[in-house]
């Protein structure tokens, strides 16, 4: 038998997904660490696409960008955030990840001549990379997470991966599933039977699982857990009641009333920390300002990514909204989010008015035409009306491009995104990516990842981060184009944040004599916010928010 140095707990899904598998894994990782462990993450999306930036965000979610530029799926972030630890492209699988990893090997003769199959040696490569993360990262423990529900034919190879490890380290890897216990409303009771099944069809994967997460909208009582227990071969103990909760943070709390990191801890063998860590009790005073928070902040996020079929879903934008979330619960405020669709204010300029009873608009980051005016005449009536303006890349570039069409006086100011024939493109493509368009090399291509960012003194910028110097994450093609930059900043607008070489312009911001906060960002700083660590602009943006609401 092998002797391994980490542990690893994979973790699947039973009957629907959207039952929160990522915050369940999250909430796993973030108990463990609480008890002294070093923990890492990883996510395995069963999908063919090589990363999830080629994916339309309203029907996947956000594209989470991590430091190293990695395009990767919202549950990333939900690890970085409640872990508050930086991931890698190491951390992160698609089934079109790994055929593309052992398509090349065999090009390059690194199976010596064997006949390359999919099994084993896609499940090896799943393996390979999983073992590689947790050596990365000198983890005690590895989270995996499996996505989809089990039954299904996309994950059925990562399936067999964590069999395969199971089988030749027994006791170092472990298995939870995040199942769902429905209670039909004319039934009026909680009912296990789907979840049985699901136990059943992991089995034929040659898997049981040790631990069963029962997502329902209630606790499980005594007499369901005991009917659990007696059909899925899993002690009582063993299976954790996780009802609805009014905030995610709620969940790591929830799980340890339940003693599930004493039992991981004690089905891996594992000698951990008693309870009661620093980490533990600074997550228990930030999720008591979750639920205390004594007034509200009105924010509009003027967005277009929401609508699939007759539901409106707010999960294309889910960094945006949780780092709002981060800076007004440390302010302890409540934070009311209000989701209005740019292309509103294009059909109807005259719309904008409705906006004067917010305390804050922000414009996250976009592609394309759509909705594009909309968000122009919204950033132009913020300005105007000095109600404290956030705008995120997309949403940095349009309040450039309002600049130079309603103050510089550029009439028909763009982006190429939009037409490329344009007047002024104040907006435009660098060299370097115009060669990528024209081979059509779209996945992975854009700017991406972590760069430096200096900052100019005596703004709002750097007020806020009190640094001369910041890192922040990218994930765009165009840049304001230098050629418009003197005429921009003569008109008033000011760049506080540029590269370092000073030629591409990073954040943009009305001084604080014109406007109480007018700002905006190139880059994307929701994917820095964490809960423990709010991201300093957006606590600078729901300040002059709240000074809004008092004045
Ligand atoms: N569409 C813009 C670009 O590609 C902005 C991207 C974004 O908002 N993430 O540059």
């Amino acid at each position: 038998m092998e002797q391994s140095d980490c542990k690893y707990i994979f973790v699947v899904g039973g009957v629907i997904s959207g039952v929160g598998k990522g915050i369940a894994a999250s909430s796993i990782g973030k108990i463990l660490q609480d008890r002294g462990l070093t923990v890492t993450a990883i996510k395995i999306d069963p999908y063919v696409n090589v990363d999830a930036g080629t994916m339309n965000p309203t029907e996947h979610g956000e594209v989470f960008v991590l430091d190293d530029g990695d395009e990767t799926d919202q549950d990333m972030g939900n690890y970085e955030r409640f872990l508050n630890m930086d991931l890698s492209r190491v951390n992160y699988m698609t089934t079109g990840r790994v055929y593309q990893a052992v398509i090349n090997k065999e090009r390059n003769l690194e199976y010596g001549g064997k006949c390359v199959e999919v099994v084993p040696h896609v499940p090896l490569e799943i393996i390979d990379r999983i073992k590689k993360a947790a050596k990365n990262a000198k983890a005690d423990v590895a989270l995996i997470e499996v996505g989809g529900t089990v039954g299904e034919y996309q994950n059925v190879l990562f399936l067999e991966a964590a069999r395969m490890m199971k089988i030749k380290n027994p006791r170092d890897v472990i298995f939870v599933m995040v199942s769902y216990l429905p209670i039909p409303s004319k039934v009026g009771e909680m009912k296990t039977k789907p979840t049985q099944y699901a136990v059943r069809t992991l089995n034929s994967s040659g898997i049981q699982p040790d631990v069963i997460i029962a997502r329902s909208e209630h606790p499980l009582d005594d007499k369901r857990k005991e009917k659990l227990a007696f059909s899925c071969s899993v002690t009582p103990e063993r299976i954790i009641s996780a009802p609805d909760v009014s905030s995610v943070y709620d969940v790591p709390i929830n799980f340890e009333k339940e003693k599930l990191s004493d039992t991981l801890c004690e089905l891996l063998g594992m000698k951990c920390g008693i309870g009661g860590s620093k980490g533990e009790k600074d997550w228990k005073k930030f999720v008591a300002n979750v639920h205390n928070g004594k007034e509200d902040v009105n924010i509009a996020v003027i967005g277009k990514y929401f609508d699939t079929g007759d539901y409106v879903l707010s999960d294309a934008y889910l960094s945006v909204i949780e780092a709002l979330k981060y800076s007004t619960y440390a302010l302890k405020r409540k934070p009311v989010l209000t989701w209005l669709n740019a292309l509103d204010f294009e059909t109807d300029p005259k719309k904008v008015k409705e906006l004067a009873k917010y305390d804050g608009i922000l414009v996250p980051g976009g592609f394309g035409k759509r909705g594009v005016e909309g968000k122009i005449n919204v950033i132009r009536y913020a300005r105007e009306h000095k109600i404290p303006y956030f705008g995120l890349c997309y949403g940095m570039q349009l309040a450039v491009i309002e600049y130079a069409r309603n103050v510089l006086g550029l009439k028909g100011a763009n982006t190429p995104e939009v037409d490329s024939g344009a007047p002024h493109l104040v907006i435009d493509i660098m060299e370097d990516q115009k060669d990528k368009m024209k081979k059509k090399d779209f996945g992975g291509t854009m700017r991406l990842g972590t760069y430096p960012c200096v900052l100019k003194k005596g703004t709002h910028a750097y007020g806020a981060y009190k640094s001369a110097r910041v890192n922040e994450r990218h994930r765009h093609r165009y840049e304001v184009n230098p050629e418009y930059i003197s005429d921009i900043q003569e008109a008033g607008l000011v760049f506080s944040g540029v590269s370092p070489d000073g030629r591409l312009m990073e954040i943009a911001e009305l001084p604080k004599r014109v406007h109480p906060f007018f700002l905006a960002t190139q880059f994307h700083p929701e994917f820095k916010a964490r809960p423990l660590d709010p991201h300093p602009l957006f606590t600078a943006f729901v300040k002059a928010a709240l000074a809004r609401k008092h004045k």
